[in-house]
């Protein structure tokens, strides 16, 4: 099956074309279908699998369908300064989608890939970790996110400066779940479901399987779809 046969929309397909991908991976046609009918998915895989195209494209599809308008500021008009950046302009922006992660170089990476596969939505993601001055994170923040990629520690420390904000979050992907719970982040990610609207849309993908991961799935998940790759 190819990616128009998915259903992909165009910005989309024209993303993954320059990528030079021809065929989504398994993992991808599953977990697509899954997400865009608003099923939550517990997903077993490896990096390498294409795991982190498998959640992105769906979160991307979905967010540009309700993508908000742009809007000016009041008493301004975009001015011709600023060497092409609209700063100037502001819009209802929130953030819709939430990828957490256990480390800072799976932070980065997720959202590069966010980045490459959103090129032609509009839609703005940013990335937020520790061991890192915030300042350029909550200058991005600021700006106005659809999508935020997240390691639980900062991104709790933005929220209680009032910088991050899950209240309008429709799906939330917890990625390297595992890894996440070895790392201690159990209070964390429980902490974050108390703060996530109720009925948010859920994946969680990890690369075992152990009873830890079934108990998170258990009590997070909403009757998931269970994909093992
Ligand atoms: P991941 O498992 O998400 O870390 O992806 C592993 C690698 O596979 C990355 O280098 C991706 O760019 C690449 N990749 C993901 N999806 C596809 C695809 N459908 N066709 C070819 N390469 C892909």
């Amino acid at each position: 099956m190819r990616f128009e046969e998915m259903g992909l929309i165009e910005p989309l397909m024209r993303a993954v074309s320059k990528k030079g991908y021809e065929t989504p991976t398994e993992i991808q046609r599953e977990v697509f279908s899954d997400v865009m009918a608003g099923k939550d998915v517990l997903g077993i895989a490896q990096t390498g699998t294409g795991k982190t195209a498998a959640f992105a494209l769906p979160i991307l599809q979905k967010l540009y369908k309700t993508k908000p308008k742009v809007k000016l500021k009041e008493g301004k008009k975009p001015g011709k300064r600023g060497g092409g950046r609209r700063r100037d302009v502001r819009d209802d922006r929130a953030i819709r989608g939430l990828v957490m992660v256990p480390t800072r170089e799976l932070a980065e990476q997720v959202s590069e890939s966010f980045q490459a596969y959103g090129q032609y939505t509009g839609l703005r993601r940013a990335v937020v970790y520790g061991g890192v001055k915030q300042g350029r994170q909550v200058m991005a923040l600021e700006r106005g996110v659809d999508i935020l990629v997240a390691t639980p520690g900062r991104m709790f420390d933005l929220m209680e400066q009032g910088y991050v904000n899950l209240d309008k979050v429709e799906i939330c992907v917890l990625d390297e779940a595992d890894r996440m719970l070895d790392m201690g982040f159990l209070p964390d990610i429980r902490a974050l479901e108390k703060a996530l609207p109720k009925g948010a849309q859920h994946c969680m993908f990890s690369a075992t399987l152990p009873r830890s991961i079934r108990g998170l799935a258990d009590s997070i998940l909403n009757d998931p779809e269970f994909i093992e790759i």
